[in-house]
């Protein structure tokens, strides 16, 4: 057992837990790796995959007993993630969008609202966090789609980028400013959105990078009407649950690229064995293991601080002040895996540069986690003002 096995298996889990994780581990290492590359390559919906991972019921896992889920804890569900995400980055994203869109509506919704919408979750239906806009990005602020109340109903107006699954998600948790305040802040208010709503559109569809089988898309709001019993707490709620939200799609966000970190760290050790140059595998080169050595101790600690922030998660009971804690794990764990990815191609040399080898597919994975759920700019400008004297 190598030290970071000796980490894994630190962390105590009932046998429930243990279960769950063996299947998850079985179906990455068995169905989602080997499809990996080619999804990569068509940027095709893994609808395959999704059906594999709602057979294993993992929705459910992050979905209240009451609502036909069986929660684990929240370190359990990271750990999914990071093992769905070492097979195939993209099945890895859209599994997690559908907590990071849920976990507001399981935390602010009504007993009447979860009763209604999340047994679709907890059964596999996919959700979607919207956001984004063409002109609100990092200052999701400056967001400019309207809610306007019309009795029973609120007609949305406006236009969504950058949409994960928003092409194929059962319900989209939708940010938007309520038209009856005035204070810009102050009108954020959520909503959800559900599919099939009328008014609604798929405007287009991103060719990216990486996570090429996540889909991402532009959503048009064109007078879309929606029941008023889909608001999400109060008119003006919507930057308390969006920042409280953001607590724990963070660390969410942190074991994807952990995930994806821990993929390449393992190509790359068992290519450093393997390659011999010089007559000695290249492991032996003292200069790379230096290399080796430091991401292996950055490896460990992030995971560490990751489980540090699952606790601070799990013992939670609704007014945590943990926000800083997440942003370090998102920060540290996405600069990661873009480190970590871009040394494994340089350590497979030309090989590395080459399709067939997974490292390539991972280090464009990778960018990704540095610009999502804040940039790391932002990030590093919120943790750096956090020390500021008042
Ligand atoms: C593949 C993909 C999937 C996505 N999925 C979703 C999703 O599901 N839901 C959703 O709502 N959004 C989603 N996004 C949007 C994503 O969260 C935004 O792209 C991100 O927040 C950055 O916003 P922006 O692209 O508008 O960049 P900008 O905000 O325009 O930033 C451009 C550059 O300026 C820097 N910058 C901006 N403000 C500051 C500042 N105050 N200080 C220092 N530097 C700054 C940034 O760090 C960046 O380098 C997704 C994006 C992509 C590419």
């Amino acid at each position: 057992m190598n030290l970071i096995e000796r980490l894994e298996n630190r962390r105590e889990r009932s046998e429930e837990e243990r279960l769950v994780l063996v299947q998850v581990a079985r179906l990455a290492d068995e169905s989602l790796a080997p499809r990996a590359a080619h999804y990569d390559r068509t940027a095709e919906f893994p609808a395959d995959n999704l059906q594999a991972i709602n057979e294993l019921g993992l929705n459910a896992i992050f979905v209240p007993d009451a609502y036909e889920g069986a929660l684990l804890p929240f370190g359990t569900y990271l750990e999914c993630v990071k093992l769905l995400t070492r097979a195939c980055a993209s099945t890895g994203i859209i599994y997690a969008t559908t907590f990071h869109a849920m976990k507001p509506l399981i935390d602010f919704g009504s007993p009447e609202q979860k009763a209604r919408l999340l047994p679709r979750i907890a059964r596999g239906g996919l959700g979607s966090l919207v956001i984004t806009e063409p002109t609100a990005g990092s200052d999701a602020t400056a967001m400019r789609t309207r809610f306007v109340p019309d009795g029973d109903e609120i007609v949305v107006t406006g236009e969504k980028t950058f949409i994960s699954s928003g092409d194929v998600s059962e319900l989209l948790l939708v940010f938007g400013k309520w038209s009856q305040i005035d204070d810009p802040r102050g009108a954020i208010t959520a909503l959800v959105v559900e599919r099939g709503a009328s008014g609604l559109s798929v405007a287009g569809r991103e060719d990216k990078m990486g996570m090429r089988a996540s889909s991402t898309v532009t959503l048009r709001f064109e007078e879309c009407r929606v029941p008023r019993a889909n608001l999400l707490g109060g008119p003006g709620d919507g930057l308390r649950i969006l920042l409280a939200s953001l607590n724990k799609s963070r660390p969410s966000i942190a074991a994807h690229a952990l995930g994806i970190a821990r993929a390449a760290f393992d190509d790359m050790v068992g290519w450093m064995n393997e390659r011999r140059q010089s007559g000695r595998a290249i492991i032996d080169f003292q200069g790379n293991q230096f290399l080796l050595a430091d991401l292996a101790s950055e490896l460990v600690l992030t995971e560490a601080w990751l489980d540090y922030v699952a606790e601070l998660v799990e013992g939670d009971a609704g007014a945590g002040d943990y926000a800083m804690e997440a942003s370090i794990a998102k920060l540290r764990a996405s600069d990661l895996a873009m480190r970590m990815t871009t040394e494994a191609v340089q350590m497979h040399g030309g090989y590395g540069y080459i399709k067939d080898y997974r490292v390539e597919r991972l280090m464009r994975d990778a960018k990704i986690t540095q610009i999502w759920e804040g940039t790391n700019q932002v990030h590093r400008q919120l943790i750096g003002r956090h020390f500021r004297a008042r």
